[in-house]
């Protein structure tokens, strides 16, 4: 029976047509051949966390979460195939106890695996990619209801662009994925001004395994987060400072003040400068562990990446805007960088790349200011996150993705009729 399904943030709903939990791959293949008969369109739902309408449907929805789980290892070349609704965090704990790990992760793992790499979710690092280019082979359910394997050497112009795909060429049902050794982080905490950090940015982001900051607009304060692999011995927040650390001050603490912020805006400069005084801290966990953290307060978000040599201009009009225009905001600007990659979808495809993320408040006004940020960002042609708000269309990122064309033809080919079609893909993808 059909309900109404609603993304994690909220701001995303839609009536399937029905919902169902195919427990094999077979069952997928039946699904989604039985729909393209009956000329119905079928997309998957991760864990819904994305902002966008990537996968909200009036169709047939899936929900793989029973395909989950590791397939197969190989150890030689510590390749690990997982079933493709296999969330993060299972994911990391079974690496984990495998003696392995992911090379790189965002700051949340609650994600699928396939969610996850069809928007081009990307964590921190310039010498390391987003998680699509630690993909090194899939299994995709066609149109057809045929199920394929792909990878370099298979089906290779499939995979190149299945990687990222926002669901618009199957269902990915398995994914192999390089692994690597498991390895521990030493994470460093400290605010630092955002005017004495523009100036060395690239220093930082190139000397750190992983260099992210925080900047709380309204404020001159960064909190930065520089992780770098370690041999050191564990060495976690006890476990109370620990959950006053992320979990109080990061989820309840900050919660309680953008509900004061929502109620009224006026104090929300002031209450901004409540937040960097988290001081400096510094801990060894498992790399997992030191990645995500819990994120139980609701925002909308929009990012962006830009050539990675853009970065501190981009910021500059950033904040000048927000300060001319007078725009209140109760959440941090997060940065990041990664590696170019291959993914002809991924955001970081072909250039080094600059992360820039804008939040706003769950229930507040989010579109003039969502509006301002990404006339700032085209300008230095940003991509935009493909989970995360924009406002693009197929036109405009033809241009930024020099190989839009060839995924176009890739789905042409396998999906000429578009079951795995929504209004999301109708908007970034065209007809
Ligand atoms: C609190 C929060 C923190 C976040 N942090 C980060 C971050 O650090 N870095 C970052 O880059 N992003 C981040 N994101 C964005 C998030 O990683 C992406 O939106 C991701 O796509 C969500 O994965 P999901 O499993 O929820 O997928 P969904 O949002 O459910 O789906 C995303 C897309 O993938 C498709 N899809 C899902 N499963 C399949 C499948 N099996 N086969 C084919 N298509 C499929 C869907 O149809 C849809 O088009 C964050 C989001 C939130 C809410």
């Amino acid at each position: 029976m059909a309900t109404t399904w609603k993304n994690w943030a909220g701001n995303q709903t839609a009536r399937p047509l029905s919902i169902s939990r195919p427990r094999s791959v077979g069952e997928v293949a039946s699904i989604v051949s039985q729909a393209a008969l009956l000329g119905e369109t079928v997309k998957v739902v991760g864990s819904g966390h994305s902002f966008t309408g990537a996968a909200a449907t009036n169709g047939r929805l899936l929900r793989i979460d029973a395909l989950s789980g590791i397939r197969s290892i190989d150890r030689e070349k510590l390749q690990v195939t997982v079933g493709a609704g296999t969330t993060l965090n299972t994911l990391n704990r079974l690496l984990a106890a495998e003696g392995l790990a992911m090379a790189n992760l965002g700051d949340i793992a609650y994600q699928t695996v396939a969610g996850a790499i069809s928007t081009s979710t990307h964590g921190t690092g310039t010498e390391l990619t987003g998680l699509a280019a630690q993909v090194v082979a899939l299994t995709l359910v066609t149109a057809s209801g045929e199920i394929i394997s792909c990878s370099l050497t298979e089906h290779p112009h499939i995979f190149e662009m299945a990687r990222v795909s926002v669901g618009a060429l199957g269902v990915v049902v398995e994914c192999t994925i390089q692994a690597v050794p498991a390895f521990r982080l030493r994470a460093s905490e400290a605010p630092f001004t955002l005017d004495s950090l523009l100036p060395q940015i690239h220093e930082l982001a190139h000397e750190h395994d992983h260099f992210e900051f925080f900047w709380i607009p309204h404020t001159r304060w960064a909190l930065t987060k520089r992780n770098n692999r370690t041999d050191d011995p564990l060495d976690p927040l006890p476990p109370i400072r620990g959950w006053i650390g992320k979990t109080f001050m990061e989820n309840y603490a900050f919660g309680a003040l953008c509900k004061v912020g929502k109620l009224r805006p006026s104090l929300i400069p002031r209450l901004a400068t409540a937040l960097p005084s988290s001081g400096s801290r510094e801990y060894v966990n498992d790399s997992y562990k030191i990645f995500a953290s819990p994120r139980l307060v609701k925002f909308y978000e929009m990012e962006y990446a830009i050539p990675a040599a853009s970065v501190v201009p981009a910021l500059q009009e950033l904040r000048a805007m927000i300060e001319r225009k007078g725009y209140l905001l109760n959440f941090p600007v997060e940065v990041r960088f990664t590696k170019q990659d291959d993914v002809p979808l991924s955001t970081s495809y072909g250039r080094d790349s600059a992360y820039i993320a804008v939040h706003v408040y769950k229930g507040m006004e989010k579109e003039p200011f969502f509006h301002d940020v990404e006339s700032i960002m085209k300008t230095y042609e940003g991509r935009p996150h493909w989970g995360k708000m924009h406002y693009q269309t197929a036109q405009e990122l033809r241009v930024l993705y020099p190989r839009f064309d060839d995924f176009i033809d890739v789905r042409n080919q396998i999906d000429p009729h578009r079951v795995f079609a929504n209004d999301y893909t109708r908007q970034v993808f065209g007809e």
